[in-house]
């Protein structure tokens, strides 16, 4: 076994992090503002190889391992400090994107990846529902065999590009009996008769993304559009996406913590109190030294995550979804520290938004909340010791 991050990879983080520091921090601050998605930045994302990121070439992607799209990812965020642009990322290339390549008949991939590859189109996921967030299971909407159509009803809430995506994972009920082993994932385009989107969402922070509830009203989807087996959609695809979320997207955060530690460093240097920099204080040091300690610590667990996603048989392997719930619980709440203690360092300034941990803090909120939050991965982890099943 060994650790080191070949060339070829910290080239890969490089390019991203001069990517984000040139392209997407100069304006994050007014974008964060005034809850702005800027189409022409996420082109540019598509056409510096980032949004096509771990899809083979011949889909138009940039081929990279799951390792290497951590990398890509945690650079990006380093380098523009901007969570809710790495967000729709993840809603649109991981949420949406993996389960087209994974588990999309060639059609389907042929149809949907190239545009998304090229920032054409941009894709979402709808799991959560008002009635059912962690207990996604429970979900209430429907999808109704007719003919050579499916009829979608109900709604999806919080759903990330909800308002600008071009097209919808969707998870409905197919076989209400059969509980959680009776919901399928369909390809919904927004433009199909029946689809709606809902309520803008207003929110705390990642306000670079945007956020909506989602309607489906005799909302009709071909049968060609089924993604993956019938009855399959919990089993199968909340599956696959666990281990590529909690590596993959979740590297945004440790980008986010690499950036605040920067900042702090940057800070505790300049800045000077009783005739020292602060960096002398060793309260401050300490801060600054538990920090690194966090993102080191969750950068391994992220990229044991991401070896195993690498190393796996597709089909045939279960999912790290224990190790993906260690790395999502240490890795969020790491984020929130790291962003809450910056703050501290900076002191007045750091409540401001002029450094930016203020918002990174916003930002970091959501982390452990999404995406499973920290008491459901901490069930899951228990379990796994206790071996008492999922
Ligand atoms: C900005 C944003 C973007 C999002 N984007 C998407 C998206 O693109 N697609 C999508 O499908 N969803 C999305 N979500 C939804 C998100 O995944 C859910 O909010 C999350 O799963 C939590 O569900 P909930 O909000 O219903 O909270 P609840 O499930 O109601 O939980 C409330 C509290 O109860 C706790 N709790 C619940 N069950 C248990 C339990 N068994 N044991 C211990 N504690 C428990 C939770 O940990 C939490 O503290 C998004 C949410 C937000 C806020």
């Amino acid at each position: 076994m060994h650790f080191a991050i070949t060339k070829d990879q910290q080239a890969v983080y490089d390019a991203a992090r001069e990517f984000g520091a040139r392209e997407v921090f100069p304006t994050v601050l007014e974008r964060d503002k005034h809850e702005r998605w800027d189409d022409a930045l996420w082109k540019k994302m598509a056409a510096a190889g980032l949004v096509g990121a771990p899809f083979p070439e011949v889909y138009g992607g940039t081929g990279l391992s799951a390792l290497e799209t951590c990398l890509a990812q945690e650079g990006f965020v380093h380098g523009g400090h901007d969570g809710g642009l790495a967000m729709a990322w993840g809603a649109s290339t991981i949420l949406c994107g993996v389960p087209i390549w994974k588990l999309g008949t060639e059609a389907q991939k042929q149809r949907y990846l190239p545009k998304m590859c090229s920032g054409e189109w941009l894709g979402a996921f709808c799991l959560s529902e008002a009635g059912s967030g962690s207990d996604a299971a429970a979900m209430k909407t429907r999808a109704v065999k007719q003919g050579e159509k499916y009829i979608l009803n109900g709604s999806k809430m919080w759903i990330t590009n909800g308002p600008i995506a071009h097209h919808f994972v969707v998870t409905a009920v197919t076989e209400p009996e059969a509980k959680a082993f009776g919901i399928s994932t369909f390809l919904v385009d927004a433009d199909s008769p029946g689809f709606k989107v809902g309520q803008r969402i207003e929110k705390m922070g990642m306000n670079t993304s945007k956020t909506a509830e989602i309607l489906f009203e005799d909302c009709e989807v071909p049968e060609e559009n089924l993604l993956g087996d019938l009855n399959s959609g919990f089993v199968g695809t909340a599956k696959l996406i666990l281990g590529w979320e909690r590596s993959t997207m979740l590297a945004g955060a440790l980008g986010g913590q690499r950036a605040n530690i920067d900042t702090v460093c940057r800070y505790a240097n300049e800045r000077v109190q009783f005739n020292r920099p602060i960096a002398k204080f060793q309260a401050v040091r300490h801060m600054i030294a538990d920090m690194q300690i966090r993102y080191e610590i969750g950068r391994n667990l992220i990229h044991r995550v991401a070896y195993q996603l690498d190393s796996m048989n597709d089909g045939g392997d279960d999912p790290p979804l224990v190790d993906a719930a260690v790395a999502k619980v240490q890795v969020s709440e790491a984020a929130q520290k790291t962003a809450r203690d910056a703050i501290q360092v900076l002191g007045g300034v750091g409540y401001t938004k002029e450094y930016h941990v203020e918002r990174s803090l916003r930002d970091a909120i959501l982390t452990t909340i999404g995406a499973g939050s920290s008491e459901i991965q901490r069930g899951i982890i228990a379990r796994s010791e206790l071996e008492i099943g999922f």
